[in-house]
């Protein structure tokens, strides 16, 4: 699966981030006026931010959809995506696949038992949950339209898809970003933990910072034709770089000091 040519973005365009933000009352970082685009362009064009990984370039490869199916529904996206929470892309990956060998089609799945759905998604982790969740939004789109279908939302607004799949009980915010960047080629920045920790470690947004405040944030500032290639980067980086991870995962301020994250220096070149 490729991307489409990038659309024009108009500056003078309200951002559809804006709008849902004040709708939600989502309050971003108004005085944050990082990332400038500046910035956000000298990240996702930095060549020095993953070096130490050694599985990058396959990582990058699936994130940029190089291995993704041509012909992948976007009912297909958003269960992978489902499956994808809280586990590594290895065992989601295994668990789509061995759901799709047990059920060839989504109305073989609706049918089945839940524990026998369980059981095909069991390696992805969390099984009784990810299974309640799928089968609830197969009964919902039965109910609404008929079909076990979501094409539809292909000619959506992004705003409509956001608002169309945040109805399924158990989709949040995040998984309805991936959806939008991965599956239906739209310039949304999902904030997963590693883009959220960078976000703080770079002072893109403040250190207190929480993950939906952040999401808001760098969805109104980051220009819309970034977004994707950042995102690849940044997730890529966070599991990469030293000073980012350690922060995750609660080490000491002097123990990152001792290995700083290289985006530091491209903000300060750039901000
Ligand atoms: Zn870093």
């Amino acid at each position: 699966m490729s991307r489409p040519p990038s659309k024009s973005h108009s500056p003078t365009t309200l951002d559809p981030h804006l709008q849902i933000a004040e709708r939600y009352g989502m309050i971003s970082y108004p005085a944050m006026v990082s990332p400038k685009n500046s910035s956000s362009t000298a990240i996702k064009d930095c060549k020095k931010t993953h070096q130490n990984s050694s599985n990058d370039s396959e990582q990058i490869e699936i994130l940029n959809g190089e291995k993704c199916d041509d012909k992948e529904s976007v009912l297909d996206g958003l269960v992978q995506t489902i499956l994808s929470q809280n586990t590594t892309e290895v065992n989601s990956g295994k668990a789509f696949l061995s759901l799709k060998n047990a059920f060839p089609t989504w109305e073989d799945v609706l049918a089945a038992e839940s524990r026998c759905i369980e059981d095909a998604i069991r390696c992805g982790g969390l099984a009784p949950t990810k299974s309640s969740c799928i089968k609830n939004i197969l009964n919902s789109l039965l109910d609404k339209n008929g079909k076990l279908c979501l094409e539809y939302l292909r000619d959506l607004s992004v705003e409509e898809i956001k608002a169309e799949l945040s109805h399924f009980k158990g989709i949040g915010p995040k998984t309805v970003s991936c959806v939008l960047m991965f599956h239906l080629q739209q310039d949304d920045l999902p904030v997963d933990t590693h883009v959220f920790q960078i976000a703080k470690t770079i002072g893109w947004v403040p250190a207190i910072a929480d993950i939906k405040k952040t999401y808001v944030h760098l969805n109104q500032r980051i220009p819309a034709e970034l977004k994707f290639d950042l995102n690849c980067l940044l997730y890529t980086h966070g599991k990469a770089c030293r000073s980012c991870s350690n922060r995750k995962v609660g080490r000491q301020k002097k123990e990152r000091d001792n290995n700083p994250c290289p985006l530091l220096a491209y903000c300060r070149d750039y901000c």
